[in-house]
């Protein structure tokens, strides 16, 4: 006479992926997005251009300002920031519940102010800090993807400096010595037993 309660699976989870600058997010997330179709990647909505190659709702919903104060003003994002001085990138919230909802796990790559808000609306949330082995292979990692110029790469390395010092907020730290590894080690936390 009484509806069924919800299956639990006791793995459904929020996991935040941040670190500084260079240290391989976005190739850890890339990695997890192709062999862990069960995670769900949140995709941001940015204002910055796309690069070549990235897609439209794959890798980002590209939008213009206007749209990004629609986001905010509808109360859409979970969270948002202003990022490296420049664009600004934000987590839909609606993806995110949905699958949460179906009891899958969620992941989002996102920087050190967002990875805060998370904490703050979503304290349940589990946060994941990736570190470079060393400050000299960040640097190295920096220089060699050869996406910045000098004045730029300067700001991301204060940037980083201060991120770096911010690791102790979070309640994982995996160093990304190899993608791959890395990468499992974020799947191996989404089965870990809930904060
Ligand atoms: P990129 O422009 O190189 O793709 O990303 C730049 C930075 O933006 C990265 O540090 C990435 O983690 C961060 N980022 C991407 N999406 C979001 C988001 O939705 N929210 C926040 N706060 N940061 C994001």
């Amino acid at each position: 006479r009484f509806p069924a309660p919800e299956p639990r699976t006791g793995r459904s989870r929020l996991l935040v992926l941040a670190g500084p600058t260079a240290v391989g997010k976005g190739t850890v997330a890339a990695h997890i997005r192709e062999n862990h179709p069960e995670i769900h990647l949140s995709v941001s909505a940015t204002t910055r251009a796309p690069r070549p190659g990235e897609i439209d709702g794959v890798h980002y919903y590209f939008v213009d300002d206007a749209e990004f104060d629609r986001l905010i003003a509808e109360g859409e994002l979970l969270e948002y920031a202003v990022v490296h001085n420049k664009s600004r990138y934000g987590t839909p919230r609606a993806p995110i519940d949905a699958a949460l909802a179906e009891g899958r796990t969620v992941l989002l790559e996102i920087d050190l102010q967002g990875a805060r808000q998370v904490r703050a609306a979503e304290p349940s949330a589990t946060l994941i800090f990736l570190l470079p082995p060393t400050w000299d292979e960040l640097v190295h990692r920096l220089v060699g993807r050869g996406t910045e110029n000098e004045e730029e790469r300067a700001r991301r390395l204060r940037t980083a400096k201060v991120e770096l010092a911010a690791q102790s907020e979070f309640d994982y730290r995996i160093v990304n010595e190899d993608v791959a590894a890395a990468a499992r080690e974020v799947v191996e936390l989404s089965e870990a037993p809930a904060r």
